[in-house]
């Protein structure tokens, strides 16, 4: 059995306290590792040693040398793509093939384009009516910037905070999920090797309640970005006013897949289904709610059923599976309790609902696909987010019917629209209040592409190139080029 201990200054060490935790396979309930259990006193530890990293070697590098590091440490994870993969499914569930082929995938590349813009933070001359002065102002690094990653994608939301914080030249205190912390752990042996200053990255494991507050409050942490729930968003919200530090969020998600009278019938339903599905519904920006144009709704419900009917749930280390376990006990319970609330609220089960009958997956958490119909968008099961493989079916009448619906929730990450009516997607595109609007596809992601969250969604930007300047802060410059003293007295 592996055993991960916290990375501290450039060392891997166990916590302050000595004690650790298990990390289980939701497959079967098995441990597969040991953790360190991180507290206070380790963050703390871990905010000095990340400031002396900003004030030394890692503060003086220039972007030509930080861009060096972030590459080889991205070439470092690819080579060990299977081993970063397997730890990925043994720790959330999900199929090797979605490990391998997605988040270890996305992982570097998001790494590589990082890489790539290193030096792209840039300010701007600003027009003054002062001949005799100059303004332009610049983008610097906060310093120490601290990080809490969600369960869902460990390996490449941990990516996307050491990404573009390193690129912009800020050291990180990051805190994995307590439930998926392996691969973060492994980042830290490529990035060390990569030739990564002490201090610049630390990873420290543990309860969040205790070592995500302890980041959060720490006077070192001038900025924290933050995903996961818009519950424990908030608390972080009300926790950075301790030293009103700036905090990027991305929250969670309910988010609407419109599908119009007019759309592509194969390409609505592949993009309802893989909208819901990817990492088994359990994705921020999922399309859990289908809502669909009264004319073609029960055809489009049945197609749908039939093809989650049809996806194999199964041993997440098969390469066969097309969907694994759920993450934990936890959210196996919240899934099933709102697919519960669903058929008591009048929802009809169209499909799934239940856990797989495989005597071999009895041990852990599956529940198959499930798709609600007769819904209405005020049941619990259409306004809360489940984040597991429950997809709600609601009719809509005209567009702006489907408007009033989509936008008509606390949330607003993601929206997506199936028309073959460009003036109509355009429409669409305007009247939706999220931050991201796909048109005739689902989940893509690039990173090139900024992921803002709307509403109770999230604040800020993260990704793209606006996500880059999310790690920096803003300074105002003003020079005086005349020689000439201030003539007031
Ligand atoms: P969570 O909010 O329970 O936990 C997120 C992180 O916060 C974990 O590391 C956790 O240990 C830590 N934490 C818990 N209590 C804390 C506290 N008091 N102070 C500081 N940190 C604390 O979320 P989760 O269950 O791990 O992940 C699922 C959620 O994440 C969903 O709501 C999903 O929508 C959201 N999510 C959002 C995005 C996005 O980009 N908007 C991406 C992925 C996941």
């Amino acid at each position: 059995m592996r055993n991960f201990q916290l990375f501290i200054d450039g060392e891997f060490c166990p916590a302050a306290s000595g004690e650790t935790y298990e990390s289980i396979n939701p497959a079967n309930q098995q441990v597969v590792a040991t953790v360190a259990k991180g507290g206070a006193q380790d963050v703390r530890r871990a905010c000095e040693a990340a400031q002396r990293a900003f004030d030394g070697d890692w503060g003086a590098m220039t972007c030509a040398e930080r861009s060096a590091i972030l590459a080889q440490a991205a070439d470092l994870i690819e080579e060990r793509t299977d081993e970063f993969a397997e730890l990925e499914t043994l720790d959330v569930g999900k199929p090797i093939t979605e490990s391998t082929g997605i988040d270890v995938g996305a992982a570097v590349n998001y790494l590589r384009w990082y890489a790539s813009v290193t030096d792209a933070a840039v300010g701007e001359t600003i027009p003054i009516p002062n001949g005799a002065q100059v303004d332009f102002s610049l983008r610097d690094p906060y310093g120490v910037v601290g990080g809490i990653a969600p369960w869902n994608f460990p390996l490449f939301l941990a990516m996307l905070k050491i990404g573009p914080a390193l690129a912009v030249g800020n050291s990180i205190v990051l805190k994995p999920a307590s439930i998926t912390p392996m691969t973060t752990s492994l980042v830290c042996e490529c990035f060390a090797e990569a030739g990564l200053p002490a201090g610049a990255l630390n990873v420290i494991t543990g309860p969040g309640g205790v070592v995500g507050e302890a980041i959060v409050t720490d006077r070192r942490v001038q900025m924290v970005s933050f995903t996961g729930s818009t519950e424990v968003g908030r608390r972080v919200i009300e926790l950075s006013a301790h030293n009103i530090v700036d905090t990027s969020m991305e929250l969670g998600g309910k988010s609407p897949n419109i599908v119009f009278e007019d759309a592509d019938f194969d390409q609505a339903v592949a993009g309802a289904v893989f909208g819901l599905l990817l990492n088994n519904g359990q994705n921020c920006i999922a399309g859990t709610r289908l809502l669909v144009q009264r004319g073609i709704y029960d055809d489009i419900c049945a197609a749908v059923a039939e093809k989650l009917d049809s996806l194999i749930v199964g041993d997440p280390m098969d390469p066969d599976t097309q969907l694994g376990a759920i993450v934990s006990e936890e959210q196996f319970e919240k899934i099933m309790h709102y697919v519960r609330a669903g058929e008591e609220a009048g929802a009809t089960i169209a499909a799934g609902g239940n856990v797989p009958d495989d005597p071999e997956l009895a041990d852990g958490w599956f529940v198959r696909p499930t798709l609600l119909t007769d819904c209405s968008n005020e049941m619990s099961v259409s306004c809360d987010e489940i984040f597991g493989p429950v997809l709600v079916a609601i009719p809509f009448e005209d567009e702006a019917d489907a408007v009033e619906i989509a936008n008509d929730t606390i949330y607003g990450l993601g929206s997506g629209v199936f028309t073959t009516d460009a003036d109509r997607a355009r429409r669409m595109a305007a009247a939706l209040q999220s931050g991201t609007v796909y048109i005739n596809t689902y989940n893509q992601v690039y990173p090139q592409s900024p992921f803002p969250g709307w509403k109770q969604s999230g604040t800020g930007v993260e990704r793209g190139f606006e996500g880059l300047l999310t790690y920096t802060r803003f300074k105002n410059v003003i020079q005086d080029i005349s020689g000439e003293s201030i003539g007031w007295f």
